[in-house]
């Protein structure tokens, strides 16, 4: 899993806020707030300058509470939301050279359905719940440009089969699945194009603790095997342990601390990733 010369993705100085800003938050260097939140005017700041290497095969956790931009930043990488500001090159996307948030719509839509997937922590953004769960993945790869039915039928109960959806229920519905089948749905459809990119934002949070360590096993289990690379976004750095080779720990929008997973465990620099580590204790 060690880093190869050049990374899948690179963002730099991603910003995103909600509010235009006044004259007391404006200069991000001189910015007096509380927390991400602007007094003043009411602008939240919601990811500011941030910047970090995915590279092929690796397992990037980003780990925070809720309000400090982890989720945000995975909707902007998404294109769920738009930046405020920054940069992000993906290198199978025209060799790395073309800044994604700049592109068209119809571009950022193709780079959605080829280079990426996601699976969101709530299973009603990332599935229809009264298709099939098939249908659910044919949808995808119909998204993609496929038309060839058969084609899709296999592919789709292969993936099922993957994430351990038994064979007579991949027709079903996933409404009718627990909690613990929707979300292994979700990643079978976010594999469905093999994107080399997953995004996951708190896949596991909600399930039981012994479901939760299902989905987390099956998700190591297929990133070994394909060897894609994963962004992994939780607020329980027990999750990001179990997964990530890589940690970034944000606090109010910014990144407060990263490195590799081990070293932040064992040595945690600043007072909030501290206080995380010892609560893992
Ligand atoms: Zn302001």
């Amino acid at each position: 899993m060690g880093q190869s010369a050049s990374p899948i993705l690179s963002v730099n100085h991603l910003n995103k806020q909600f509010g235009s800003g006044c004259e007391v938050c404006s200069d991000p260097k001189h910015r007096h707030l509380e927390r991400n939140y602007c007094r003043a005017c009411g602008t939240v700041y919601s990811c500011q300058d941030i910047t970090f290497d995915l590279y092929p095969g690796e397992v990037l956790g980003i780990v925070g509470e809720s309000g400090s931009g982890k989720s945000t930043l995975m909707r902007c990488l998404y294109f769920d939301q738009d930046v405020s500001g920054g940069e992000a090159y993906l290198q199978p996307y025209k060799e790395g050279e073309s800044n994604l948030f700049q592109e068209s719509s119809q571009q950022k839509k193709h780079i959605r359905n080829h280079l990426m997937g996601k699976v969101y922590q709530n299973p009603v953004m990332g599935l229809r719940m009264n298709f099939s769960s098939i249908g659910n993945i044919a949808e995808k790869m119909i998204a993609a440009g496929n038309r060839n039915v058969s084609a899709m039928e296999s592919r789709g109960s292969e993936l099922l089969e993957r994430v351990h959806i038994p064979v007579y229920r991949m027709k079903e519905a996933p409404k009718n699945f627990s909690g613990g089948m929707q979300q292994r749905v979700q990643i079978a459809k976010a594999l469905s194009n093999n994107p080399p990119i997953l995004l996951l934002d708190e896949v596991t949070t909600g399930l039981d603790l012994s479901v939760q360590a299902n989905v987390l096993d099956l998700i190591k289990h297929l990133q070994r095997e394909l060897k894609i690379s994963m962004l992994l976004v939780s607020h329980d750095l027990g999750v990001i342990r179990m997964l990530a080779d890589r940690t970034m720990v944000m606090l109010d929008g910014r990144v407060v601390e990263q490195g590799l997973t081990d070293q932040i465990l064992e040595d945690p620099q600043h007072a909030y990733t501290q206080q995380l580590v010892h609560s893992l204790l």
